[in-house]
């Protein structure tokens, strides 16, 4: 049998304002298929809503291990932080899911982390907005996400350099679902460069089946 998204309910302390709550966190997920972005088909409840832990307090959002006092001290944010994000037009023209995304991002940025976890931030944000039907909320955090992504194949920052053509073919997808041909086609083209075995043939695949889309199709 499958198994399908398993939730946990997890005691946290607030490193910003110092409050304990309960919240649920993700424990397991599965999928079967994916979007042409990586959007996965989630098995089960949604685990989307609950990457993110959001303090009920002060609203400061982040994964589970920044909630770590060791962690957050590396970086620390002020609540004035959070309040000039939410406060921002932006935020309330996004779906409530995504604007816990768009946040965690916002402060991800001024912590000066990996421009790779600031991309998948704001792609995870978009996929909630695909899920809600709001192509314009999506746009916004595409937006984002592709200069974020395109920055950490830039400046060499992917964690993992296995994963190095997976972002630099999602940074040309980006720019498809944007309608910015010529940047999209850039990318794809870019794709051959970093694939480095056999292993990594499909991505190669994947990156010429959208690049074809890209330059006969409309979106
Ligand atoms: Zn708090």
């Amino acid at each position: 049998m499958l198994v399908t998204t398993r939730f946990l309910a997890k005691s946290f302390q607030c490193p910003v304002c110092a409050g304990p709550f309960t919240a649920t966190t993700v424990e397991a997920v599965t999928h079967q298929g994916q979007d042409s972005d990586f959007f996965p088909h989630y098995l089960g409840d949604d685990p989307l809503p609950f990457f993110l832990v959001q303090c009920p307090g002060c609203q400061y959002c982040a994964y589970p291990d920044d909630f770590a006092v060791g962690e957050f001290q590396k970086h620390p944010v002020k609540f004035e932080l959070i309040k000039t994000v939410l406060t921002q037009p932006i935020s309330r023209k996004l779906p409530p899911d995504a604007v816990r995304y768009y946040l965690a991002g916002k402060i991800y940025e001024a912590q000066q982390r990996n421009p790779y976890f600031i991309g998948n931030l704001y792609l995870r944000g978009s996929w909630c907005c695909r899920r809600g039907d709001n192509r314009k909320a999506e746009i916004e955090l595409q937006q984002l996400a592709v200069k974020f992504l395109r920055e950490s194949v830039e400046r060499s920052t992917v964690g993992n350099p296995d994963n190095l053509p997976a972002v630099t073919y999602l940074v040309g997808e980006l720019y498809r679902r944007l309608e910015d041909k010529a940047l999209a086609r850039e990318w794809f083209g870019t794709v051959e460069e970093v694939v480095s075995d056999a292993e990594q043939q499909w991505i190669l695949d994947l990156a010429k089946k959208q690049a074809e889309l890209n330059e006969h199709f409309l979106n």
